[in-house]
C-alpha cells in the first residue's frame, strides 16, 4: 500500500517547524475512528510569526511584480502534486474519509490541473490597462488602470475538499502576487500541512511567500483575520462562521471573501425524465456523502409525482455501493468526523419530529459498525419551514418538496437564505433557461450541465457569499485597482 503523506510541521518563513509550543493534536480516519498520526497545533505566536513573514515577503522581495517568475513557482507545485499523485490519494482518503474514487476528480485531479490556469494568468493577464489622454480639471492627463495584489492574503479553509479548496484559494492569490498564510481545517491539517512541505522543498517560491498554519481551535482562524497585517481573508466554511469573519475584519477593514453555505435545490419540471431527475439526486447526495456546498440536496418535483421519484431514486441508491473509501467501487464513503455525524443524525430526527416521512434510510448503516456512516436518505412531506428544508444539513440526504408549476417550483428554490447552486430538469431546453434565469444562484445546472471547472467563477448570492472563486473572475479577486493619471505638458 502507499504511504501517506503526513507532516507534524507548520511552514512559517520558509522553514517547516513545529508549533511554538510544541503542541500537537491527533489526526482521526474516518473510517476506521483510528489515529493515524498527529499535526502541529499552532499558537498565537506561531500566527504572528507566518503573518510576518509573508508581510515581509510581499514588503520586501519582487515577488508582487515578477509574473513569469510567478508562473514558473506554479508550475513547479503543479509538477510536485502531480509527482506523489499516488500518496495524495491515500492521504485524501485517510483525512477526510472521501471516496478513492472521488481523488480521479473534484478531490484531486481537477484543482490540481487548475494550478496551471492560474500560473497561465499571472504571465499573461492585462495588469494595465490604457485610458488615454483626457481634457480634466487639471489639464491634460494621460490616464491608466493598474492592477496590483492585494497583499497578505489569510486563506481559510473547510474540511470537505480540503486540497480543492486550499488550491482554488491558493493558486490565484500566488498568480496575482499576493503572499499566503494558509490555515488548514482542523480535521484534515496533512492536506495543508503537506502541501507546505512541497512548496518548501521542491518549489522555488521564497521564504514568506507560502505560509501554512495547522490547528485545532478556530481562535487561529480568528487572529488571522483580526490581524492587521492581513490585507484580506479568503474564507471558504458555513455562512455563521463568514458572519464573524465579517464582524471580525471590520475593525481593520479588510477586505473579505466568503465562500458559505448552501441549500440548492434541483427543480424537476412536469416534462422531465423522471428517471434522469432522479439519478442526479442520487448523484448529488452520495457524492462524497453530500459534504458539498453546492449540492442539490432538495429535489422540487411535481405534485402528485413524489412517489414515482423517490421509487427511482430508490432504484439509483440501491446500485451505488457505501462503506470503505479506500475501494475503487465505493461511491459513498464516512462523513468526516463523529460531530458531523450526529449533526446529520439530529436533523434527520428533527424531520420526523416535525411530521416528514423517511422514505428512504434514516440512519446508521447496519453493516457500517465502525466509521462515522450515515445512510442515504431521502425525507419526503415537510412543510416549507422545517428545519431540514431550511437548513445546511451536510449529509447524504435528500428532501423531497412537491410544486404546483413552473412559478410555484422557483418560489420553493427561492425561497432560502441561500444562493450558491441549483439545476432545472426539462424536456424543453428553452422553458428549463426560462426558469434556471429566475434562480437567484451564482451557479445553475441546465439539464444535467456541469460548471465546475478551473475556467468557471464560482460562488454565491445571498448568504452564499461574496465574491467568486475560480476562473479570471476568481484571480481578479486578488487584485486591487490603482488608477494612475500623468500630466501631459504640451
Ligand atoms: P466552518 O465554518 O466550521 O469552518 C471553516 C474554517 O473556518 C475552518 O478552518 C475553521 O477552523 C475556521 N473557523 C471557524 N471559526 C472561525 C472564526 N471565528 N474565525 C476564523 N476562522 C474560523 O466550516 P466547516 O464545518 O469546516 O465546513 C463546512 C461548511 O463549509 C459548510 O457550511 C459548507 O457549505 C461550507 N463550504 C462552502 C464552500 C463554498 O465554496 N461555498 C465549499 C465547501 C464548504
Amino acid at each position: 500500500m502507499t504511504a501517506l503523506m503526513s507532516d507534524d510541521r507548520l511552514l512559517i518563513d520558509g522553514k517547516l517547524v513545529p508549533a511554538s509550543d510544541g503542541g500537537t493534536y491527533e489526526n482521526i480516519n474516518p473510517a476506521t475512528e483510528q489515529v493515524i498520526g498527529v499535526a502541529a497545533d499552532a499558537t498565537a505566536d506561531d500566527v504572528n510569526a507566518a503573518v510576518a513573514a509573508a508581510r515581509r515577503a510581499f514588503d520586501e522581495t519582487d515577488w508582487s511584480t515578477n509574473h513569469a517568475f510567478r508562473a514558473k513557482c506554479l508550475r513547479q507545485l503543479q509538477a510536485a502534486l502531480l509527482k506523489h499523485a499516488d500518496e495524495w490519494r491515500q492521504t485524501i482518503v485517510a483525512e477526510v474519509g472521501a471516496p478513492i474514487l472521488l481523488t480521479h476528480s473534484a478531490q484531486f485531479d481537477v484543482p490540481v490541473a487548475g494550478v496551471e490556469f492560474a500560473a497561465n494568468l499571472a504571465e499573461t493577464y492585462q495588469y494595465r490597462q490604457e485610458l488615454g489622454v483626457a481634457d480634466t480639471v487639471a489639464g491634460k492627463s494621460n490616464r491608466f488602470v493598474l492592477r496590483e495584489p492585494v497583499g497578505v492574503v489569510a486563506a481559510i479553509v473547510p474540511w470537505n475538499f480540503p486540497i480543492q479548496i486550499q488550491l482554488a484559494k491558493s493558486a490565484p492569490a500566488l498568480a496575482a502576487g499576493c503572499t499566503v498564510v494558509l490555515k488548514g481545517a482542523p480535521a484534515t491539517p496533512w492536506s495543508a500541512s503537506v502541501l507546505g512541505r512541497l512548496v518548501a522543498e521542491e518549489t522555488d517560491i521564497p521564504a514568506g511567500v507560502f505560509n501554512v498554519l495547522t490547528s485545532s481551535r478556530n481562535e487561529v482562524g480568528q487572529a488571522l483575520v483580526e490581524h492587521p497585517d492581513v490585507d484580506m481573508v479568503s474564507f471558504t466554511g458555513s455562512t455563521e462562521t463568514g458572519k464573524k469573519i465579517m464582524v471580525a475584519a471590520a475593525p481593520t477593514l479588510k477586505k473579505v471573501f466568503l465562500e458559505l453555505g448552501g441549500k440548492s435545490a434541483s427543480i424537476v419540471l412536469d416534462d422531465a425524465d423522471m428517471g434522469v431527475a432522479a439519478m442526479v439526486s442520487a448523484f448529488n447526495i452520495t457524492a462524497h456523502s453530500g459534504q458539498g456546498c453546492a449540492i442539490q440536496s432538495r429535489a422540487i418535483v411535481p405534485r402528485g409525482k413524489v412517489d414515482e421519484f423517490v421509487e427511482q431514486v430508490g432504484a439509483m441508491l440501491a446500485g451505488i455501493k457505501q462503506g470503505d473509501p479506500t475501494d475503487p467501487s465505493v461511491m459513498v464513503g464516512p462523513l468526516c468526523s463523529e460531530a458531523q455525524r450526529q449533526r446529520v443524525l439530529g436533523y434527520i430526527q428533527s424531520a420526523r419530529d416535525e411530521g416528514g416521512t423517511i422514505a428512504i434510510g434514516g440512519g446508521v448503516p447496519a453493516d457500517l459498525p465502525v466509521g462515522y456512516y450515515v445512510e442515504p436518505t431521502v425525507i419526503t412531506g415537510l412543510a416549507p419551514d422545517a428545519k431540514a428544508v431550511r437548513e445546511e444539513i451536510f449529509g447524504p440526504v435528500l428532501v423531497v418538496q412537491e410544486h404546483d408549476g413552473d412559478d410555484h417550483a422557483i418560489a420553493l428554490a427561492n425561497d432560502s437564505i441561500y444562493g450558491l447552486s441549483g439545476g432545472v430538469l426539462s424536456a424543453d431546453n428553452e422553458r428549463a433557461h426560462r426558469v434556471a434565469a429566475k434562480l437567484r444562484t451564482g451557479t445553475v445546472s441546465v439539464n444535467g450541465g456541469m460548471w465546475y471547472g478551473a475556467d468557471v467563477p464560482f460562488g454565491g448570492y445571498k448568504q452564499s457569499g461574496i465574491g467568486r472563486e475560480s476562473g479570471v473572475q476568481g484571480f481578479e479577486e486578488y487584485l486591487e485597482l490603482k488608477a494612475v493619471a500623468e500630466g501631459v505638458t504640451e
